[in-house]
């Protein structure tokens, strides 16, 4: 017998391997290392082979060179799983893996099912004087080692996690020479079986709707069998306390619950809305963990440590125990589409993960995709609805403003100049309404940095990027600095100092055009928190990817935002996010109806979704809640239908042009991308796939043409787009087709990409 690994290359296929004689075969789902070429590999067992069934004449076969595992690390429905994403996304297997697995453990690390723990030794913690003066052996100098001790001594018995000493401040170095002194010690701690989780907060009453949906979920789990529901609950319905009811079985029966956010949802709240009603063992899984983090979280899940994960997109992929139930909240977020090397959609992978296991999957939201609608309208996904939001709380009332000139406030600076806020007069009257009433108000303007556009007012000079097709933002490196300081590209991080004069015809009538987040939050302090020229002054904070990058950033905003104090928030989508703000009474949104206007036909219902979760952030509270929406179209129809029926009736209409039009999801889709130095090349080598499809494939073939960022980091980057009526017809054509144009031999000089359910094109 031969054994069949995977191997972490662009390859799309399996590697034979001999086992030296006198040695078990190893079982399938463990690693090995393996020569592969000059190199040494670790690969993953996945199947055995007879040698006569094996292409490779037996001398050119190589053997094993050492077997990592004793026991398998996955089971085998996480490998149908590989292969199944294999398949579907056309991506080598040996790549899928690659990406499924964790950094240390694609490196060959050790498995350990005990984990590295420290403590005091029993023996000195038992002697442990009440006044808890450090033993002798230490000296009363080594102030280090004297609180290390102390710190330890609280872990008790069990110990801390060598994994977790960071976070409490510990170092090995010190600790190890405590253990030097007989006084601590390293050692392996099998975990136990954990606890079954409690419930330590007792559950609302549910409203008949949320009832409804509870019932439904767990009656589906009764059965142990599959199915997919559309959770789609209007903002603030109560989706989190139907998540946590449904919840309940599942845990009470020892099974494990996955839970994906987008990656920005991942802040304290969401933890601490599961943590305060179960006590259980909580896995957070975010993109901010380092290696040792990210492998101990992943032993977790499959082993069954972990009972509730939350986790980002990737988790998804990981091996679980018992799996009994997952959820994907807010399934309609963009972040869920892995948007390189494995180009899958986390929601649709839950859904063929709970079929695979039997188990029911949720997709929460209050913006569903049309994609997910299509899907209930299908018969494939149950729609629960939460038509009301929950307690107490009314739907916001929408208001659209007319932005136009006239109507906009000035603010008057020192040098007697007049400039204009971005915002009009019933806006900030409104505003100003709002925090005398002692609540707060959120603006959202989805774009970070000072000001989008450079202008030279003389010759029309734009400071674009030179590596990109972009423009290049305006930033500020501090709030209210006079002068805008530098220049970036938003796409390739390129960056420049803002020239003094225009480098095209020499004027220094250089402007900064249009409002991000900076510029907006500046005009705000002009309007709001000037002692000068206001008598009651409010704080302003500003919520983007600049000002929350820092390490616990976040947190120190939620506080702030928390105490309920009147205050301004201004931000990007990231306060867009399923976030819970009782006080906030008052949004507007001052630029958010642009996307209306975007060529991109996915552009409405982008925008749709982003004004709807913005609006969703106010009157959670006891107060109902206002949103303003400036926009220059006060009459312009899709606007006027989501504001005034809402985005069911919106989505529709949109689904009803879709299909109109031939495009997803009434067709199934598949882009192949084409990157390179040239331009020329990537076209020609798109011509010569083109030309490659077989005859009769009846796909809708569109291109190539220059895609909507022709120049990003210096690489030119065109497309071609197959669509068809039938997913299978597509995925027929690309078994074939698709390894054709990889082997091409003028395919090794640029990079091509397939993307299956391409969410941009
Ligand atoms: P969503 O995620 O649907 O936007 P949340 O789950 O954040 O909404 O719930 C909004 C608020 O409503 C929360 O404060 C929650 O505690 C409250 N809530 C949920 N269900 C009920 C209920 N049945 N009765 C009273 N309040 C509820
Ligand atoms: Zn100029
Ligand atoms: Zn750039």
């Amino acid at each position: 017998m031969l054994v069949s690994t995977s191997l972490p290359v662009p390859l799309y296929k399996t590697f034979d391997y001999k086992v030296p004689t006198g040695i078990q075969l190893p079982k399938i789902g463990c690693r090995v290392q393996v020569p592969f070429g000059r190199q040494t590999l670790v690969g993953l067992v996945i199947a055995y082979t007879n040698v006569e069934d094996c292409q490779i004449p037996d001398n050119k076969l190589k053997t094993i060179t050492t077997i990592i595992d004793k026991t398998p690390i996955v089971d085998e429905k996480w490998l149908k799983l590989a292969s199944w994403l294999s398949n579907y996304y056309h991506y080598p297997l040996g790549d899928v893996i690659g990406v499924m697995l964790p950094t240390l453990i694609r490196e060959g690390k050790p498995i350990h099912v005990a984990s590295p723990h420290w403590r005091i030794l029993p023996e000195i913690l038992s002697s442990q004087t009440k006044n808890n003066t450090a033993p002798p052996q230490i000296s009363a100098r080594a102030y280090k080692q004297i609180e290390h001790y102390k710190s330890l001594c609280v872990f008790g018995e069990n110990g801390i996690d060598e994994t977790q000493l960071n976070k409490h401040n510990l170092t090995k170095a010190y600790l190890q020479k405590l253990a030097d002194k007989q006084i601590a010690e390293r050692f392996l701690q099998t975990p136990a079986e954990p606890k079954q989780a409690k419930i330590i907060e007792s559950p609302l009453s549910l409203n008949d709707e949320q009832s409804l949906a509870v019932t439904t979920i767990v009656k589906a789990q009764n059965k142990t069998s599959y199915q997919g529901f559309l959770l789609n609950g209007v903002t603030g319905s109560g989706k989190t306390e139907v998540y946590l009811q449904a919840m309940q079985p599942v845990l009470k029966n020892n099974q494990q619950v996955l839970i994906l956010v987008p990656e920005i949802g991942l802040t304290p709240q969401t933890q601490a809305r599961f943590a305060n009603r179960f006590e259980a063992n909580i896995l957070l899984l975010h993109s901010g963990l380092n290696n040792r983090e990210r492998l101990a979280g992943w032993q977790h899940c499959r082993d069954g440590q972990a009972q509730i994960i939350i986790g980002t997109r990737s988790t998804l992929l990981y091996p679980f125990k018992n799996l009994g139930l997952i959820i994907v909240d807010e399934a309609h977020d963009a972040s869920y589409k892995q948007q390189d090397t494995l180009r899958y959609h986390a929601a649709d992978v839950a859904l063929y993960r709970g079929l695979q296991q039997n188990i029911p999957v949720i997709l929460g939201t209050a913006t569903p995709s049309l994609e997910h609608i299509k899907l209930v309208q299908d018969g494939k996904l149950t729609e629960l609805a939460l038509s009301k939001r929950a307690g107490a709380a009314k739907p916001p009332e929408f208001y659209l403003v007319n932005a136009c000139n006239k109507n906009t406030t000035y603010i008057q600076q020192a040098n007697g100049q007049a400039v204009d806020s971005g915002l009009t007069n019933e806006v900030v009257n409104a505003m100003r309404k709002h925090l005398q009433a002692g609540e707060q108000v959120l603006v959202f303007i989805n774009r970070r940095g000072y000001a989008p556009i450079l202008l030279c007012h003389a010759c029309g000079w734009q400071a674009d990027c030179p590596r990109c097709d972009n423009h290049l933002t305006v930033h500020q490196s501090q709030l209210n600095t006079q002068q805008p300081s530098y220049l970036k590209c938003h796409h390739c991080d390129w960056q420049s100092y803002i020239p003094t004069s225009c480098p095209t015809c020499g004027s220094h009538n250089l402007d900064a055009i249009g409002m991000g987040t900076t510029r907006l939050t500046e005009n705000l302090h002009a309007l709001f928190a000037n002692p000068q020229t206001t008598k009651q002054t409010y704080p302003i904070i500003q919520i983007d990817r600049d000002t929350t990058r820092q390490k616990g950033s976040w947190q120190k905003i939620y506080q702030t935002i928390n105490t309920g104090e009147p205050a301004i928030l201004v931000g990007t989508q990231m306060i867009a996010k399923g976030h819970h703000f009782p006080n906030v009474t008052l949004v507007v949104m001052p630029t958010a109806d642009r996307g209306f206007l975007s060529a991109d036909f996915r552009s409405p219902e982008r925008t749709a979704q982003l004004i709807m979760q913005v609006a969703g952030r106010a009157g959670r509270g006891e107060k109902t809640g206002k949103v303003l929406i400036q926009t220059l179209q006060p009459d312009n129809p899709l606007l006027l239908e989501l504001v005034k029926n809402g985005y069911q009736p919106f989505a529709q209409t949109l689904l009803n042009e879709r299909q109109m039009l031939g495009l997803p999801p009434f067709a199934f889709a598949g882009v192949i991308r084409c990157e390179a130095k040239n331009h020329q090349q990537t076209i020609a080598v798109l011509n010569e796939a083109k030309s490659l499809l077989p005859a009769h494939h009846q796909l809708t073939v569109l291109g190539p043409v220059d895609a909507a960022m022709k120049k990003k980091n210096n690489r030119y980057q065109s497309q071609l787009l197959l669509l068809s009526k039938n997913r299978q017809q597509l995925h027929t054509v690309l078994n074939t087709w698709w390894l054709t144009v990889k082997n091409l031999p003028t395919a090794k000089y640029v990079r091509l990409t397939l993307d299956i359910d391409p969410v941009v094109w």
